[in-house]
């Protein structure tokens, strides 16, 4: 396993019964990045996150999670790495921080360690002046932020995050997200996302990967997808008296574009990006048609994402 190389997943199989739920996956997940899994449900997403923990046997392929196979590793990499799966239990009966400690001591944190680790969590998470009540009584998003704290409890270095914002409202989601990028980008640690939010995708993915059908779509960070799914865009606006006009004159200039009408004089460019400006532009002007506005657009995640429902079917 090279260095950098924190998963690595070849031709990664698992079935149940007739249904291929994770068909000959192939990828890397590198140290210190933030990895997004993003897919419909039913892609697979949860069952390559019990793959890798080890919950789950392979048909066939081969995996390593820190060095490690999780088959015959379970144990050391569940140690190793946190996890945060849909399901996650923080049991009710306890108090908030009842459960932190119930949990290092199931990862052997010593127990002097352990309650300072507790409560700066509990602090970290907004937690501290509820850590000594049930955790019945708390709401959704206090629950998994709790949950969260759980699956930091014991410093790992890689994190199993299936969904982690699922049911919290924005603020919340909002804290989730920069706890997500501190523990990334200033602690170091490699997390793997799992998540059906495309905008939380963007914001805290390095890269991701798209799965349809127990199958990779497309993997790559998003401007290298945006690029290789032609899903770049360029808005222009032009007098609305001319739009049909301008409409014909742009697809002669960049035929392999698909044109939209907006309202009053604005169409969208699909397929092109920066680069085709100028000639948008040029040939336009040319034609002796006002242009008000000429602007290029990144593709964002949401427009990759239906460009593959679009072209494959379900993702
Ligand atoms: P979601 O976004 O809904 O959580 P997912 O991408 O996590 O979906 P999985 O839960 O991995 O999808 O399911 C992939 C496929 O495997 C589905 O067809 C599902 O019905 C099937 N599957 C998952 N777990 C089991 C199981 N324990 N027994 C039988 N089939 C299963």
């Amino acid at each position: 396993m090279p260095d950098d190389a924190v998963i690595r997943a070849r031709a990664l199989t698992c079935r149940f019964g007739d249904v291929v739920a994770v068909d000959g996956l192939d990828f890397d997940v590198h140290r210190g990045e933030v990895f997004g899994f993003l897919g419909q449900n039913g892609a697979g997403k949860t069952t390559t996150v019990r793959l890798l923990n080890g919950v789950l046997e392979p048909a066939s392929g081969a995996v390593e999670v820190l060095g490690l196979d999780p088959v015959r590793d379970g144990v050391e990499v569940r140690q190793q790495s946190g996890v945060l799966t849909e399901t996650s239990s923080v049991d009710g009966r306890l108090t908030a921080e009842e459960n932190l400690l119930f949990w290092g001591r199931f990862y052997g944190l010593p127990e002097r360690e352990l309650a300072t680790r507790a409560a700066e969590l509990l602090r970290e998470f907004g937690l501290a002046e509820r850590a000594r009540d049930r955790v019945s009584a708390f709401s959704t998003g206090m629950r998994q932020r709790l949950a969260l704290a759980r699956a930091l409890l014991h410093r790992p270095e890689l994190l199993f995050l299936d969904e982690p914002t699922a049911g919290l409202d924005p603020l919340a989601a909002r804290h989730v997200h920069e706890l997500i990028e501190a523990m990334s980008r200033r602690e170091g640690r490699t997390v793997f996302l799992c998540t059906h939010n495309l905008v939380e995708a963007q914001r805290l993915c390095d890269r991701v990967a798209v799965l349809g059908r127990g199958r990779i779509l497309a993997l790559g960070t998003t401007a290298e997808l945006g690029r290789r799914l032609g899903a770049a865009r360029v808005g222009v606006e032009v007098d609305p008296s001319r739009r049909a006009e301008a409409a014909s004159v742009v697809a002669r200039a960049v035929p392999a574009a698909a044109i939209d009408a907006g309202s009053g004089g604005a169409l969208t460019i699909r397929g092109v990006g920066r680069d085709a400006v100028p000639a948008i532009v040029a040939a336009l002007v040319a034609d002796g048609i006002p242009v008000y506005r000429a602007a290029s657009a990144e593709a964002t995640l949401e427009d990759i994402y239906f460009g593959l429902l679009g072209s494959g079917g379900a993702v």
